[in-house]
């Protein structure tokens, strides 16, 4: 037995002893994974299996912090966990906005949004999206993921639960679907695409549940014991209240429960995909999970008070409102053919997502990437900084994060923020009179990025029929 075997068998030893029952179960349901990792194919038998298989799933308004592989008080995510248990690992990734279209848009071109020209407003206005703003797509001379992996001869396919993911963000497509439906319905869209494509193929398929109205199925509301889900399906408590309030304690611990048990929902049905696409292309493919930003349950909500700068009056709940951690931080777990268990314990950014496949497939990189290969030595040194803008709502914000964790952000012209995230990774104490010179320096840096980005130019405003209008409006966009 090789070591590499060796060290395989003794890593599915620690889970199943780790994890009792359930994981137990969850070690045979999954155990092809665990084969997926431990075997090497030889070179023969890679020639013959073709290039791998490409599968990029995003979970729309995820907290990073909800995961339980991140160390969540409660069982949101097994089946991700499981799979993160055989995969790698990036705890600290950013996305490039607070909303979907401009941080979606990062994800698959590796451009910053004021480079790909989707969801962005002007510098320095204030920003009111659905009302004051309209939502922009991506510029044409943009290359996104479908496109790229079409011109390398891979089918593509785009599913997306977010209807703001129109055609526009998925050029060349054999499939596109962009509308609000459940997790279960996309997973069998998804399968019945999947099963009629040509390999190899590049999947992409973006869950909507855990994004506000919260609905998922009975059988995950009452694993976290709701009474009355739909009380909590939608938003409540945005406005000025008292904290001690008895109805918004209530509020605001069933409201979190729901939005936990929607990532259970979206957990189950990954395990449903990958499972299915275990059966259907063994483990000839590779896979990344990410999200595109996260969710606010007034964790900072005292601050804004304090600004009362949102146009919409609506503070501490939702996102594309602020830069802090709830909204713009994020995961990567990615794995899959001759990817190996490790760590990435450094910043890396949703525009280092493109050139990382890109790199594992041995395909050339575009020349206008930002980003760069995550999985490459060496990296972590390189990673200098994250830039972060084109927020939705309130004044326009940038915000950076350096290699040694702290964090700037600019909110308005005048609001200059600076977090330590190493000692306050929850951003409780604004630190910008304790280090003068770290804002001056990160401000310099800011300044640089700003110029290397204007330019880029705004893409085209999106038509909105009366379908995308009742669609949006139910998801509190207009
Ligand atoms: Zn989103």
């Amino acid at each position: 037995m090789n070591l590499r075997l060796i060290e395989c068998r003794k890593r599915s030893r620690k889970v199943l002893r780790k994890g009792g029952g359930f994981f137990h179960l969850l070690f045979y349901l999954f155990f092809p994974f665990f084969l997926l990792s431990c075997h090497k194919p030889s070179e023969s038998s890679k020639e013959k299996e073709g290039p791998s298989n490409v599968i990029v799933v995003v979970i729309d308004t995820a907290r990073y912090d909800h995961f339980s592989f991140m160390g969540y008080m409660r069982d949101t995510t097994p089946n991700i966990d499981f799979i993160a248990a055989n995969s790698v690992i990036v705890e600290r990734v950013y996305s490039h906005s607070n909303w979907t279209v401009p941080s979606v848009a990062s994800i698959l071109s590796s451009l910053y949004p004021s480079e790909h020209g989707a969801g962005v407003g002007e510098r320095g206005k204030m920003r009111w999206l659905g009302i004051k703003d309209k939502s922009r797509q991506p510029l044409e001379e943009v290359v996104l993921a479908t496109e790229y992996f079409k011109k390398y001869g891979y089918s593509s396919l785009f599913f997306s639960a977010n209807p703001y993911l129109n055609k526009n963000f998925a050029p060349a497509t054999d499939f596109h679907f962009s509308k609000r439906v459940s997790a279960r319905k996309l997973t069998d869209l998804a399968i019945d695409a999947v099963d009629k494509v040509e390999q190899p193929f590049f999947l992409y398929i973006q869950y909507m549940d855990p994004h506000h109205p919260l609905e998922p199925p009975q059988e995950f509301v009452k694993l976290f014991a709701i009474d009355d889900a739909k009380k909590y399906a939608g938003w409540r408590f945005g406005e000025i209240f008292n904290f001690a309030d008895q109805e918004f304690i209530e509020y605001k611990s069933n409201k979190i429960k729901l939005y936990d048990a929607t990532l259970r929902y979206v957990d189950s049905e990954i395990r449903r995909l990958f499972l299915f696409l275990r059966s259907k292309i063994a483990d000839n493919f590779i896979f990344l999970i990410t999200t595109d930003h996260g969710e606010e349950f007034w964790d900072h909500v005292d601050l804004q008070w304090r600004w009362k700068d949102d146009p919409r009056n609506i503070y501490g709940i939702g996102h594309g409102h602020t830069m802090f951690e709830e909204l713009v931080r994020s995961v990567i777990v990615i794995g899959g053919k001759g990817i190996n268990r490790r760590n990435v314990n450094c910043i890396v950014s949703h525009i280092d997502i493109m050139p990382t496949l890109a790199a594992i497939l041995n395909l050339p990189k575009v020349g206008r990437w930002r980003g760069a290969n995550f999985l490459e030595e060496g990296f972590c040194e390189k990673k200098e900084l994250v830039f972060i803008e084109s927020p939705a709502y309130g004044p326009d914000s940038v915000a950076v994060v350096d290699k040694s964790l702290f964090k700037f952000i600019l909110r308005g012209e005048d609001k200059r923020l600076l977090f330590n995230l190493k000692t306050d990774p929850k951003e409780k104490k604004d630190v910008s009179s304790i280090h003068p010179g770290i804002v001056d320096l990160l401000q310099e840096m800011l300044k640089e990025i700003l110029s290397s980005v204007s330019g880029g130019g705004k893409g085209k405003v999106l038509e909105i029929d009366d379908d995308l209008k009742k669609e949006l409006e139910v998801l509190g966009y207009l």
